[in-house]
Parts: structure tokens; C-alpha cells; sequence
């Protein structure tokens, strides 16, 4: 039971809006010349440095920021291959359709675990340096019994946030028979990956040919729920759809992308507000050029709004939640405030998890800090590396 008092915070936001004598504009719970005393990998303490009680270890930040580490709801970490001339052809005005994933498919399944499991270690060491403590990894390149179920054993060897996404597309051996795929997805693979996944998801994409059906994603989220699994949603991605609409009817804890929404969607989604959490990628927009999602009217409307990486060979290689928190303020008109909220305690909503996202006594010690006085440098340095994770800073020294 060792303690250490962190001082020289000269900016600690907390997402507490309760933290007495903090600055609660825009909810961040904000602190000046804080203190956070960590014991055992929990907060155990926070407030003005000036009023920190004793701890065992001492350590000076040096004037920097400390902001709760960056929740990334939404990956797809576990995939071997390169993709970047997909890439290159829509930049040339190649439309994204889900057609590439198969490309994935092949070297996801030709991989061996110990490639997999080294791919999936250095994207994770990646987002660590930039700040985020928590990913949700899914499954989603195997897409046969045993390769989704290896995809899902190496995801939770580094995370709790795993998610079963054998629903990602119909594989090209089952593009005449989809009905057999979907009774693969939802029996024998899915006994195989439910013992190693917390989560189940599925493209819900009738636009797409290669994605599922409003009654196709039915049928694997409710089999999903029967063998005890959270609910998730891509829906809405390429164009107007029933993804929304069948996540909120499912009470599905996250529905993801967004991008082309009605108002009866953004209606459904304000009433559940407490349930179902709208998770923005816009990292996903901006490579595959396509619109952004409506962030600032979600927002307004009282819709609860994550931002995530989405980290995928296809359609974002980016593991970087402070490029997204750009876009976000950037391109879809949040404020500084609001983007750091969705990615932190906005996202850990989505994973129903209030254990983290929000500084408190009792929460996991998860930090992020900054080379910066400020969590505003985030999306004012756009593309400067002055996140990463408390953790990470301790390892190198500084
Ligand atoms: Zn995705």
C-alpha cells in the first residue's frame, strides 16, 4: 500500500461536477495548482495542492496538465495486413463501401497469434502515448469460428472492453447463402466467442451489401443479449438507415458513426439519453472523405455523445483520440469542453463504466498529461504530441 502525491498540476480537469471550489464552466470540475494523491492504481485524494495530505512518494509535474486518460470506445485493433492503397484510390475518388474488409479477412486469418498478438500490443503502446487508458477492442476480421474467437482471446489479454463483431460483413464464402452466416454468427460462433467478449456488435448497413439488414442485426443482437452480452450498433454510416432507431429499441448501450441521421433519430436518441450513448468517429469521416456527423445539434438536442478512434485498417488508421478531439471541435462545431468530455467520461458511458472518466476518490488512477498548461492545447496543438498517459510519463522519466 504505497502512496504518491502528484503536484505541480497547473491545470487538473476532474470531469467531477461536484468537486467543491472547482471551476464547473462547461462540467469539467476544474482545478488550478491541484493535487492528486494515487494509492493502489485508485484516486485516493483530490484538491489544491496547497491542502494535499501527506503520501509515501512525491512526484513534481512541472507546471503541466492532468485530464482524465482518454476512453477510446471504439476499436479494431486485432488485424494483420495494409491497406493503404484502398486509401490512396478513395482519395481519388474511390467511394468506401465495406468491400475492403475481406482484404483484412485474409490477413487476419493467414496471421499467426503471436503476429496478431504483437500487432494488437504495439497499436495498443501507440494509444498509450497519447493518452488513452481504456480501448474497447473488437473482433471482426476472422469472421469464421476460429478466427474470431482467437481475434476475441488476444483482445482480452488487453482489455476488458472486448466486443464480438463476427457481424461485421457477410465473408465472401457466404455472399449467396447470408441467411446461413447470420445462423453461423449467432450459434456456434457465438458460443465460441461469447466466454472471451463483454460486448456484440454489427454493421447494420442495409446501403452496404457486404453489412446486415435492420432484421439481420436483430437477430444477432438479440442472441447476443441471450448469451448475456452488452449491445452495440455501427449504424447510420454511409447514409440514412435503421441502425439508430433498432439500437434505442434494444436499449443497446452505444450506437456508432452517426453520420446521416433524421430527426426521428435524434428524437429517439435525446428520450434515451440515459441508456444509449451516440458514439462520433469522425476520424472515420475525414478518411474516407466523407461528411461529418451533426455533433453540435446532437449535443443541443440532449443526446449523450462519445467520441472514439474507431482505429481500423479501412477506413481510419488512427489511434489517436487528441486528432479526433481536433476534428470534433474543428469540424463539427463542439467546444473544447465538450469534445474532451465526449472522449472521456462521455465514452466511458457508452461502456457503461463509471469507474473511470471522471476524477474522483475511488475511481482507477487514470490519467493523461499534458506537455501543456492547458487541456485547450489539445485542439489548439492539433498534430503535437503532448499527450500521454500518466503511466508512460512515469516510465520515461519526466
Ligand atoms: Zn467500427
Amino acid at each position: 500500500m504505497t502512496s504518491t502525491v502528484f503536484t505541480g498540476i497547473a491545470e487538473l480537469v476532474t470531469n467531477d461536477e461536484h468537486l467543491e471550489g472547482a471551476d464547473q464552466s462547461e462540467h469539467l470540475g476544474r482545478l488550478r495548482n491541484a493535487a492528486v494523491i494515487v494509492q493502489d492504481g485508485l484516486i485516493a485524494w483530490v484538491g489544491p495542492a496547497s491542502r494535499a495530505p501527506e503520501a509515501d512518494g512525491r512526484r513534481d509535474l512541472g507546471g503541466r496538465a492532468v485530464i482524465p486518460g482518454f476512453v477510446d470506445s471504439h476499436s479494431h485493433l486485432v488485424f494483420a495486413g495494409d491497406r493503404s492503397a484502398e486509401f490512396a484510390a478513395r482519395m481519388t475518388g474511390v467511394r468506401y463501401d465495406g468491400a475492403g474488409i475481406a482484404n483484412s479477412v485474409w490477413a487476419t486469418r493467414a496471421a499467426s497469434d503471436d503476429d496478431l498478438r504483437a500487432l494488437v500490443g504495439v497499436r495498443i503502446e501507440e494509444m498509450r502515448g497519447q493518452g488513452t487508458t481504456t480501448v474497447e477492442i473488437k473482433s471482426g476480421y476472422g469472421l469464421n469460428v476460429d478466427d474470431e474467437a482467437r481475434s476475441l482471446r488476444i483482445a482480452a489479454e488487453f482489455t476488458s472492453e472486448t466486443t464480438f463483431l463476427g457481424a461485421h460483413v457477410v465473408p465472401p464464402e457466404y455472399v449467396d447463402r447470408r441467411a446461413e452466416y447470420v445462423d453461423l454468427v449467432t450459434g456456434e460462433m457465438l458460443s465460441a466467442c461469447a466466454p472471451h467478449a463483454r460486448w456484440i456488435d454489427v454493421f447494420c448497413e442495409p446501403r452496404s451489401p457486404h453489412a446486415f439488414t435492420e432484421d439481420e442485426a436483430r437477430v444477432v443482437l438479440s442472441a447476443g443479449r441471450d448469451a448475456g452480452l452488452g449491445l452495440r450498433v455501427h449504424g447510420n454510416q454511409l447514409g440514412p438507415g435503421p441502425g439508430v432507431r433498432l439500437a434505442v429499441e434494444m436499449g443497446a448501450a452505444s450506437v456508432d458513426h452517426c453520420t446521416f441521421l433524421s430527426e426521428a433519430d435524434i428524437e429517439a436518441l435525446a428520450a434515451a439519453s440515459d441508456t444509449t450513448v451516440a458514439t462520433l468517429l469522425p476520424g472515420a469521416e475525414f478518411s474516407t472523405r466523407s461528411r461529418y456527423p451533426d455533433a453540435r445539434r446532437l449535443f443541443d438536442a440532449g443526446v449523450s455523445i462519445a467520441l472514439a478512434t474507431d482505429c481500423n485498417p479501412g477506413t481510419c488508421y488512427s489511434s489517436s483520440i487528441p486528432f479526433v478531439l481536433a476534428l470534433a471541435v474543428r469540424e463539427m462545431g463542439l467546444t473544447p469542453a465538450e469534445a474532451l468530455r465526449a472522449a472521456t467520461v462521455g465514452s466511458a458511458k457508452s461502456l457503461r463504466r463509471n469507474d473511470i472518466g471522471v476524477v474522483r476518490p475511488g475511481n482507477r488512477a487514470d490519467l493523461a498529461v499534458l506537455d501543456a498548461p492547458s487541456y485547450l492545447h489539445l485542439s489548439y496543438r492539433p498534430g503535437v504530441p503532448i499527450a500521454s498517459t500518466l503511466e508512460e510519463r512515469g516510465r520515461h522519466g519526466s
